[in-house]
């Protein structure tokens, strides 16, 4: 392990003699793990090519960490974090900015981890990225963003409930016992989101959830990218600003799981 400007080097991940990618795993002072993956010159790969860029973020934290009161809290913190930063306010704009550079995006809330992941030319990454990393520095989550993305939430319900991959995760949810997380409706909804909790609880909670579980060092970062050097250094300056912030525990309002 070498130490470098306050960046860790870490071990390079195990490969195949046949791949013909560059890895670099670093650690940044912030704990925020970044693998960075450069194709050498010959490679060749046919799902991926030079001009778009990959990143995927995995942050540690889950529906399972969800107050047994307001299940769906994770799932809806994953999409109040869209809704504009302190840099970028406009609501979706990361969207918009990634949909008109031949991009695409999404996220996904999982038990223990939650996800979001994006494809952007190559030539508009920094941008990308910028936005993307003031999702998790200063986003806004303000009260009319929440109202309206509670649509969206229970828009998405609606759309799964006769979904039977989703009708058979919720029966097998309904046999465990009601105190453990996998008893929960990790989706969320409009009863769980708007009609059992009051608008102003659920804007502390969802802002104190963050802070306790979007830290810098709960999160894994991977970028494919054919730019080098000089273009990573931009890319860890704005990484390092995700922070380890001070929280309030979210369960002074609502008790921990057993
Ligand atoms: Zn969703």
């Amino acid at each position: 392990m070498r130490i470098t400007s306050a960046v860790e080097i870490l071990e390079n991940p195990k490969k195949f003699p046949s791949d013909r990618k560059n890895y670099k795993l670093i650690k940044l002072e912030n704990g925020l793990k970044a693998l960075l993956i450069k194709k050498q010159g010959n490679c060749k790969d046919i799902e991926h090519n030079d001009t778009i860029s990959y990143v995927a973020l995995c942050i540690d934290v889950g529906s399972f960490e969800d107050p047994f009161e307001v299940q769906g809290l994770c799932h809806f913190l994953e999409h109040m974090v869209f809704m504009g930063s302190e840099k970028f306010p406009k609501e979706n704009e990361f969207d918009q900015y990634i949909k008109s550079r031949n991009g695409f995006d999404n996220a996904m809330t999982e038990c223990e981890f939650t996800i979001f992941y994006f494809k952007v030319d190559t030539e508009h990454l920094h941008g990308a990225l910028e936005r993307f990393a003031n999702f998790f520095i200063s986003p806004l989550m303000s009260l009319e963003s929440m109202f309206r993305e509670m649509e969206a939430v229970e828009s998405e319900f609606q759309n799964n409930v006769n979904n039977d991959v989703h009708r058979v995760n919720q029966l097998f949810a309904s046999m465990v016992r009601d105190t453990h997380p996998a008893s929960y409706f990790t989706w969320g909804n409009h009863k769980t989101l708007k009609t059992d909790i009051a608008l102003k609880d659920l804007y502390f909670i969802v802002h104190e959830f963050r802070k306790r579980f979007y830290k810098s060092n709960r999160m894994n970062l991977c970028i494919q990218t054919s730019l080098g050097l000089e273009a990573q250094q931009r890319m860890k300056n704005v990484l390092r600003q995700v922070k380890n912030e001070e929280a309030k525990n979210v369960y002074d309002i609502y008790p921990a799981n057993d």
